[in-house]
């Protein structure tokens, strides 16, 4: 089984931001927290950490765990508005009772660098140009960077969220593959996930995806990032049991996660761009 590794690529990709961002007007991401969580937030400063890198400011604009919904929207809406400000992130998780699709309607498209709006991901649905979500562009590029077909082939993606699963069903499909999406209702999921070619595993279900789940050479992408008890990360796909079955496996951590940030300032770089 090949290793299908992002760092690489994550690399290439920030380089060409770098560039990107030198072209312009300095591009600004404004990420708007409002949680105590403490992955979320590391998250955020390895954000800002890899902003600076590339040349992109990064300011984080931390509203506190009990922001109010209404204060998190006029955040986003007072960021989309300032001409100084290219991309806009609101990070997840939210105070209890707010929904992010719903606040996210406040971040202008232009500026939607994460695809959270769901004006963003309804472009995508209809072909339109819009940012896509980070994590499912991710997916897309590391199947490209290691040249995977996919135009005629079958690809089922496991997860069926708006952060990943349904915008990456809408780019797999622009791509001409024949798409499947299950979740967590899917009857037998291992028979169906067993069709893929291109198998994605975005559930955040540790080691949900075992030999039977794969396809002899299937190409499996795992997406899920899953919290271990040592304090690291595991994926949604049982990497051992796999590698017999699977023909290329991406690991977790050092798969997709190092291409979505790269992205991220990709996409700043470019709404920066944008005329
Ligand atoms: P989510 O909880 O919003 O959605 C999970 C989806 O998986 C749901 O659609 C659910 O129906 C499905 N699911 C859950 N259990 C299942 C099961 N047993 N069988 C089949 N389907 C099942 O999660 P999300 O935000 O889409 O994230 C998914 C995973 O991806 C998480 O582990 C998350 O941490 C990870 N993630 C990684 C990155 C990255 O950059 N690597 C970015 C975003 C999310």
């Amino acid at each position: 089984m090949k290793t299908l590794t992002g760092k690489a690529l994550a690399a290439a990709i920030r380089e060409r931001t770098q560039a990107e961002a030198a072209s312009g007007p300095q591009p600004r991401l404004a990420v708007v927290v409002a949680t105590a969580d403490e992955a979320s937030l590391w998250y955020v400063r390895s954000i800002a950490k890899a902003a600076a890198g590339v040349g992109i400011v990064c300011d984080v604009v931390d509203l506190g765990p009990e922001a109010a919904p209404e204060q998190i929207t006029a955040t986003l809406a007072r960021l989309s508005a300032d001409d100084h400000v290219h991309g806009v992130l609101l990070q997840t998780p939210l105070p209890a009772g707010a929904s992010a699709q719903e606040l996210a309607t406040a971040i202008d498209p232009r500026k939607d660098v994460d695809g959270a709006n769901p004006l963003s991901l309804g472009r995508l649905a209809a072909g339109l140009p819009a940012f896509p979500p980070a994590t499912a562009a991710a997916v897309m590029a590391l199947l490209d960077h290691y040249e995977v077909a996919l135009e005629g082939r079958r690809a089922v993606v496991v997860g069926r969220s708006t952060v990943v699963g349904k915008p990456l069903a809408h780019l797999l499909l622009d791509r001409h593959a024949t798409v499947t999406v299950c979740h967590s209702r899917t009857r037998d999921l291992a028979a169906v996930t067993a069709q893929g070619e291109v198998l994605v595993a975005a559930a955040g279900r540790a080691g949900l995806i075992g030999a039977a789940h794969v396809a002899p050479g299937a190409v499996v992408i795992d997406v899920g990032t899953n919290p271990t008890a040592d304090g690291g990360l595991t994926g949604d796909v049982d990497a051992e049991a796999v590698a017999e079955t699977a023909g290329a496996l991406t690991p977790v951590p050092g798969g997709v996660g190092p291409v979505t940030t790269a992205l991220l300032l990709r996409h700043t770089a470019r709404a920066a761009n944008l005329p």
